[in-house]
């Protein structure tokens, strides 16, 4: 018989064409009735919570906007919901179905999801849309895929302020998915979007006791990963937060109990001298400046090959100049703000040294109020010069020679960090060379190196950037099931 002649039909949601006026339209209408919502969040437990008191949700690109307010989860709170937590009891079939009344719902509050993406991430309406996407294939990929496997126990589930909305998702729907009950704490900063999902996950079926929603900062996170009730942690966020986490689970929990961590990057690309300019810089602006830099896949070190560098090195510049920095809500936004004043301080100090070392090639305006980062081009001699993850909108680029390229992989791979890595050449020999010897869980050639697709890229990355197995891909429910059993009969 052979191989199906048709591809498998794409299971990924469909999304919005941002080209066409009248959903552009449609989009604006929806997101306005919630231009000036005030959203508030709190605990979501199986009983009454007792909270912490309110404190404001910020709006990074405009300091006099207040999307809402969060009440975190108290120490009772969290202590209620470790001893009230309840697997999923439904059959796997009844499972998926809710999972993909979810996703229904995820989808038919667009308006109001992408205003809150936008007032409380900072994320441009393009951002947005991926973004809901992702968070819609998540439930149905892992709905799709549920495994016979037995449920594990209670999962904590910590998701990071830069996807809000769909890692937030992709991990709970994960551990709903296999049966398991959830605690998702979800970032500091992102209370308000993790509520409003936890009340569409509710709305359509999952029941309280199987997903309880602790907002609060580090000491809800400690006491959630250190609790021999809980069987599993998923994570995503920075490596040394998930060192702390392998360390309170050592102490605390049970030695087979996993932690599924996707942490952080420093990402290389290498754009040798065949590469075509034109898509190379179009592949750099995306991966370096989309989501203003900040998402783990994004490109920090650029290694141009030094007979074409200068004229690349021109062309970025000019497409840097076209990028608008400024309020997400506009649709002519580029690029938005970062997420705090604490994000903002610690890349303005990395800006400001290498503005005094004279290497700032490149640096755009800031707009008048926000908490922003201009995109800025820093030179470097190499990657081994970055002493950490730049988590914003900053690229520094390297020269090499022909010659020199295999040190250019020893030194991207000598960082310890493997997560996504691109290449730019019309050589395929030079493809198959690069692409065995470096690092990285996710790599991309000739293209850009961001916004892997739920199913059909599978993500995640080796060594300091995570513990495997890839979200939307296909090993990644396994972790999340209890180990097999085998009954043996004479
Ligand atoms: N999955 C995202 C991407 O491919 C990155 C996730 C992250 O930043 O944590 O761009």
């Amino acid at each position: 018989t052979g191989p199906e002649l048709f591809l498998p039909e794409r299971p990924n949601s469909r999304g919005f064409d941002l080209t066409h006026t009248p959903t552009l339209d449609r989009i604006d209408a929806a997101r306005d009735a919630f231009r000036a919502h005030h959203w508030f969040a709190q605990p979501l437990l199986a009983g009454d919570a007792t909270p912490e008191a309110e404190e404001p949700v910020i709006n990074p690109a405009l300091p006099e906007d207040r999307p809402g307010a969060v009440a975190p989860a108290s120490a009772a709170d969290v202590e209620l919901a470790l001893a009230a937590a309840a697997p999923w009891q439904a059959s796997a079939a009844e499972r998926g179905r809710v999972l993909n009344a979810a996703a229904d719902l995820y989808e038919e509050h667009y308006g109001e999801l992408f205003a809150l993406l936008a007032r409380e991430a900072g994320k441009s309406l393009p951002d947005a849309v991926a973004e809901l996407r992702e968070a819609v294939d998540f439930l149905r990929y892992y709905a799709a895929n549920i495994l016979k496997g037995e449920p594990a126990g209670t999962f904590t589930c910590i998701s990071p302020w830069n996807f809000p909305l769909a890692i937030f998702t992709g991990q709970i729907a994960a551990a709903l998915a296999t049966g398991n009950a959830v605690l998702a704490k979800p970032a500091p900063q992102t209370p308000l979007i993790a509520h409003r999902a936890v009340q569409l996950l509710h709305q359509a079926g999952v029941p309280r006791d199987a997903l309880q929603l602790l907002p609060g900062g580090p000491s809800v996170g400690a006491a959630l990963t250190s609790d021999p009730r809980v069987w599993g942690v998923a994570f995503t966020g920075s490596t040394a937060t998930a060192l702390k986490i392998r360390a309170a689970m050592a102490e605390h929990m049970q030695p087979g109990t996993p932690l599924i961590a996707e942490t952080g990057g420093l990402n290389a690309m290498i754009v040798d001298s065949t590469a075509l300019p034109e898509q190379a810089v179009q592949s750099i602006i995306e991966s370096a400046f989309q989501s203003a830099g900040q998402r783990c896949s994004a490109l920090r070190c650029l290694y141009l090959q030094d007979d074409i560098a200068d004229d690349v090195l021109t062309m970025l510049k000019g497409a840097m100049d076209a990028l608008s920095v400024g309020d997400p809500w506009l649709l002519s936004t580029d690029c938005g703000p970062v997420i705090d004043e604490q994000a903002r301080q610690g890349i303005a100090d990395h800006v400001a040294k290498a503005r005094t070392e004279g290497r700032v090639l490149k640096e755009l305006a800031l707009p008048p109020q926000g908490i922003f980062v201009a995109p800025t081009l820093i030179e470097v001699p190499g990657i081994n010069a970055l002493e950490r993850e730049i988590f914003g909108p900053v690229l520094h680029v390297a020269r090499f020679k022909s010659h020199e390229i295999d040190q250019v992989i020893a030194d991207i791979n000598a960082t310890g960090y493997g997560l996504t890595f691109g290449l730019h050449t019309r050589i395929d020999d030079r493809v198959q060379h690069v692409t065995e010897a470096i690092h990285a869980g996710n790599i991309y050639v000739n293209r850009n190196q961001i916004g892997a697709i739920v199913g059909s890229q599978p993500f995640g990355g080796e060594g300091l950037s995570g513990t495997g197995p890839k979200a939307g891909g296909p090993n990644y429910l396994v972790r999340f099931c209890a180990p097999d059993r085998q009954v043996v009969a004479a």
